[in-house]
């Protein structure tokens, strides 16, 4: 190793020293203390989990929002509006919260590709979402419209100011 990489890898072991003493900008709670930071300059890992990140319905993982509303595992048909099964989402929007607790699906907006799953969804969710691996593990693909709707909503996306 040359000194001058080893000079560098010596500041940036300073520069997560300070990190450590700040707060968190979201929720203030005290990085080193009770929280960590994430990957997001000045936002601790907690908050990264509420904004960025979701649960796998089969697996449990976390996963990007990202790739949150591409396909929906409805578990429980009464309170989905749909039979059980795996759908793609091809519309937005394609979910509608109910008032009290539940929401439905619009059967428009998804496009059913498989029937009912072999998995449970641990948290008593009628509907749920798969991260990338489970996605491949099921061998699910989208269609050409589910490929437009993801792309337009990237495009979207790029658009909003940060
Ligand atoms: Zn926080
Ligand atoms: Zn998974």
């Amino acid at each position: 190793m040359s000194e001058q990489v080893e000079t560098r890898l010596e500041a940036g072991a300073e520069l997560q020293d300070e990190s450590a003493r700040q707060d968190c900008e979201w929720c203030g709670s005290s990085f080193g203390d009770f929280a960590t930071e994430s990957e997001v300059d000045g936002m601790c890992y907690d908050c990264y989990r509420d904004k960025f990140e979701f649960d796998c319905c089969r697996c449990q993982e976390s996963e990007h929002v990202d790739h949150q509303h591409i396909f929906v595992v409805v578990f429980d048909e009464d309170e989905a509006g749909v039979p059980g099964g795996i759908y793609e989402v091809v519309r937005h929007p394609y979910f509608t919260q109910g008032l009290i607790g539940g929401g439905w699906l619009h059967e428009w907006a998804v496009r059913k590709i498989r029937g009912p799953v072999d998995f449970q969804e641990p948290g008593g969710y009628p509907v749920g979402h798969l991260c990338r691996k489970c996605t491949k593990a099921l061998k699910l693909r989208q269609s050409a419209q589910g490929r437009k709707l993801r792309a337009d909503i990237a495009k979207k996306k790029a658009r909003v100011p940060q």
